[in-house]
């Protein structure tokens, strides 16, 4: 390509708010073949909220939310935010929040939280703690498996139905025993299965990876229409995902939004972040993609391929 074409592009780049860091960054993206998404915060909005509570046992709803936001409230994760958000809201207004109801600062307000102690992070799994002499365990099915705590049939059950929505079930156990599941729906964002679809027809392969678990990836994968995933990954894991696609000559870029992506956005070929993601994703990125509209993947690749088809 010419400079001038280099030029123009990384013009038309900025003009559609797609930040372009360099001119090899701009010439790596034509030869892309395959495209790895993050699932949350990237194919989705990253604006989960809590579908439904079930309480196993004949624990009062209210205590049960009580307990498992005082836990939730030391996590950043927005697993974590959108359950604080909503025991919040059935607690201090006496029921579910709406989808009208504005975000409230449940997270600023602590006032209503009991207190808790020994509160430790695992990564990849949830949380555990103590709330009002309780042990508490949020998190997904590895970390209650690891706990030795056993899910009753019903529960798995459960479970698997709303995995099936396309929700992640958030499992809760309180002194040794499965206490309930929370549902959490996190909605794809409108674009993604056109850009997944206009990939395709450029010769682009899709491909999802995800922390959430299996079923969960699945309905997702096909709401998108994504036919190829890899779930359960742990926080680390996506960049091995990347150089697995890469073994045999494949160019890849990666698209993603958060902390977790970040070595997978620096190991692609081509690193994409999501403008509204992390810093830090942003700072491993080779493009920022200010709209944080998945159209922009499109953009960029087009853009690429025309300032360098030429040379070709
Ligand atoms: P992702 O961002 O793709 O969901 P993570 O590695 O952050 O991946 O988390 C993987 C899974 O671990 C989540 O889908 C959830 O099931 C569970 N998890 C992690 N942190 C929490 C938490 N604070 N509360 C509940 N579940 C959690
Ligand atoms: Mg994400």
């Amino acid at each position: 390509a010419t400079p001038t074409a280099v030029m123009v592009a990384t013009g038309i780049g900025a003009v559609n708010g797609i930040l372009i860091k360099g001119g090899d960054a701009l010439e790596r993206a034509h030869k892309v073949q395959c495209v790895v998404f993050d699932k949350t915060g990237t194919l989705t909005k990253g604006k989960p909220s809590v579908t439904s509570v079930k309480v196993l046992g004949d624990r009062h709803l209210e205590e049960f939310l009580s307990l498992v936001a005082a836990a939730e409230a030391g996590s950043e994760h927005p697993l974590a935010r959108a359950v604080v958000e909503y025991a919040h809201h059935f607690l201090v207004f006496g029921g579910p929040p709406t989808p009208k109801t504005p975000t409230s600062k449940a997270i600023l307000d602590t006032s209503w939280l009991q207190k808790v102690s020994n509160f430790e992070a695992i990564p990849g799994k949830g949380i555990k703690c103590q709330v009002n002499g309780h042990d508490i365990l949020v998190g997904n099915r590895k970390l209650i498996h690891e706990a030795v705590v056993e899910i009753p049939l019903s529960a798995e059950e459960h479970l698997q139905h709303v995995e099936q929505q396309a929700r992640t079930g958030i499992l809760v156990a309180i002194d040794g025993a499965l206490a309930g599941i929370l549902a959490i729906a996190d909605p794809l964002k409108r674009e993604a299965a056109l850009v997944v679809a206009g990939l395709k027809k450029m010769g682009v392969r899709s491909i999802m990876v995800t922390g959430d678990n299996w079923n969960t990836a699945q309905a997702v994968g096909k709401e998108s229409g994504i036919e190829e995933f890899k779930a359960e990954v742990s926080p680390g894991g996506k960049a091995e995902v990347i150089r697995s696609i890469q073994a045999n000559g494949t160019v890849v870029a990666m698209v993603g939004d958060g902390i977790n992506d970040s070595p997978a956005l620096a190991a692609a070929d081509v690193g994409m972040a999501i403008g509204a993601g992390t810093d830090i994703a942003i700072e491993a990125a080779d493009y920022v993609l200010m709209r944080s509209s998945l159209e922009d993947v499109i953009t960029a690749i087009d853009l690429s391929r025309k300032a360098f088809a030429r040379i070709r």
